[in-house]
């Protein structure tokens, strides 16, 4: 075998690099390697990271707090959040600035920090037992082309905050916004007096990289945000794996229903950054007797109406051919498919809306673009079903528009989502205009929900015997 000086050069940084890592030393500089975590190898990169984590778990846990703070307080700056949403709009082609920016400063500020890890203990005369989150070590996260910049801050503040280092495995097309981000929460790290290579990822990914990440003995625990394909892989890989992903939320309309808000909220959640968000409605099923006030009030509110079915069978061959989406128009604007299409549409039209049955490829297909497939129903019931058999089993979202307790009970229980909002828009769910945490990872398939810093966590139980009961 002939090995050049460069090779040489590279093994020996490896092997020294592993040396380290079992010592539990972090680099002590950032070579052009291993520049603020971007790595050009994954076996690289896992080292640094577990060397880096080697150092963390034995910090006082106020260095936690400061590198959470760190990270929001670099991720609110105007400037670099304005950079991260452009960079991301234009790398990706999906998405628009302004959406993404009120995504951006919602992950930012609302992930929850270590506030999140509550400890449990059983006392009594036998002494003092606790029960404490834990961190697992080095997770491999996987991130999606849709929220690049979200689902690595929001990834970062959840893990970190429990302990973890982090190896990112981004999507290529998103990668100049995904490494941009690892960089500057390395930024972050150094900043709060934290180590060196926390977060890392790799200059090249690929699928090679991801499955050498998936299958590397230091990585503990792997998180897989994105689509039916990288959630099978995780959960294939022999790993602890939490998986979150694809949804196809149906909204669902009943005649008890304030039919102008519902109009309204449906508008809003599906034109969200263009419908890119896994949790936006996609398609809507409506009680027959208020489905023409509600499509009436949905043009009200910027959506344009479809009648020729022939129309919306070429756009269905057009965003979806032989049924599966097309990147070309995912996140795009209505305009931008209209336009395509060969529509023509009025300036201020947000989505394109057509009645269609419930077969149609744009009802039964999570397209992430704004288009919205109406569906009519004779009662709330037979909407129920529908509802359910459009979800199509990803227990991921659901919204329902209703007064009707029973029925919003009825629709609860048989869909099963991991987020269910009753009388509002999808984002609601994500605590922007509804109560409760927001989260860029929503495992659905693997039951951790909503996830935030203690799903990142290892339940351990440390026992002290006959001592510490003060009852
Ligand atoms: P995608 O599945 O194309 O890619 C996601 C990531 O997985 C990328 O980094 C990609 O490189 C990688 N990947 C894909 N297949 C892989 C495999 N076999 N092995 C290893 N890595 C693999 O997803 P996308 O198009 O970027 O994102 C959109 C999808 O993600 C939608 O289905 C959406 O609903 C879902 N999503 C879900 C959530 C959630 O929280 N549940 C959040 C965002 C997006």
């Amino acid at each position: 075998m002939n090995i050049d000086t460069a090779g040489i050069e590279a093994i020996v940084k490896r092997v020294m690099t592993s040396i380290d890592a079992a010592n539990g030393v972090a680099p002590a500089t950032q070579d052009a390697k291993g520049k603020d975590g971007i790595f050009d190898d994954m076996e690289d990169a896992i080292a640094a990271a577990q060397a880096a984590w080697n150092d963390y778990k034995m910090r006082p846990l106020s260095l936690r707090y400061k590198i959470i703070d760190e990270i929001r307080k670099t991720f609110t700056k105007k400037e670099t959040v304005e950079t991260i949403v452009n960079m991301a709009v234009e790398e990706t082609g999906m998405g628009n600035v302004e959406d993404k920016l009120t995504k951006a400063y919602l992950c930012a500020e609302k992930t929850p920090g270590m506030e999140d890890l509550q400890a449990n203990c059983w006392t009594g005369d036998e002494g003092l037992t606790l029960l404490e989150l834990s961190p697992f070590g080095v997770i491999g996260a996987i991130c999606p082309s849709t929220n690049p910049n979200e689902t690595i801050v929001n990834n970062s503040i959840s893990m970190l905050a429990a302990g973890n280092a982090i190896v990112f495995a981004p999507h290529p097309g998103a990668l100049q916004t995904s490494l941009y981000c690892v960089r500057l929460v390395n930024q972050a790290i150094a900043a709060a007096g934290g180590p060196a290579n926390l977060v890392v990822s790799t200059e090249h990914p690929t699928m090679e990289s991801a499955n050498v990440m998936m299958h590397h003995p230091d990585v503990r625990l792997l998180c897989a945000t994105g689509g039916p394909g990288v959630v099978h892989a995780v959960l294939s890989s022999g790993k602890k794996a939490i998986g979150a992903g694809p949804g196809n939320p149906p909204a669902l309309v009943d005649e008890t229903a304030d039919i102008e808000k519902a109009a309204k909220d449906i508008i809003d959640g599906c034109t969200f950054d263009n419908n890119l968000p896994c949790i936006a409605e996609k398609e809507v099923v409506v009680v027959d007797q208020v489905a023409d006030y509600l499509i009436f009030n949905m043009k009200k509110n910027g959506a344009f109406e479809i009648k020729d079915r022939k129309v919306l069978d070429d756009l269905a061959a057009m965003v979806a051919p032989d049924g599966r989406v097309s990147r070309d128009y995912v996140g795009k604007s209505a305009k931008y498919i209209a336009k395509a299409a060969g529509i023509d549409v009025p300036e201020d039209t947000r989505v394109l809306i057509g009645e269609l049955p419930a077969d149609h490829p744009l009802v039964q297909i999570e397209l992430m673009m704004p288009i919205l497939g109406i569906v009519r129903v004779d009662n709330v019931d037979e909407g129920i079903d529908l509802a359910c058999e459009l979800e199509h089993g990803n227990r991921h979202t659901a919204t329902m528009h209703s007064k009707n307790v029973d029925a919003l009970s009825k629709m609860s229980k048989k869909i099963a989502s991991t987020i269910f909002v009753k009388n509002g828009p999808s984002y609601a769910g994500l605590g922007a205009g509804g109560e409760g945490y927001p989260t860029f990872t929503i495992a659905g398939p693997t039951g951790e929900g909503l996830t935030s810093a203690k799903t990142f966590a290892r339940r351990r139980r440390c026992v002290l015997c006959d001592a510490f009961n003060i009852k």
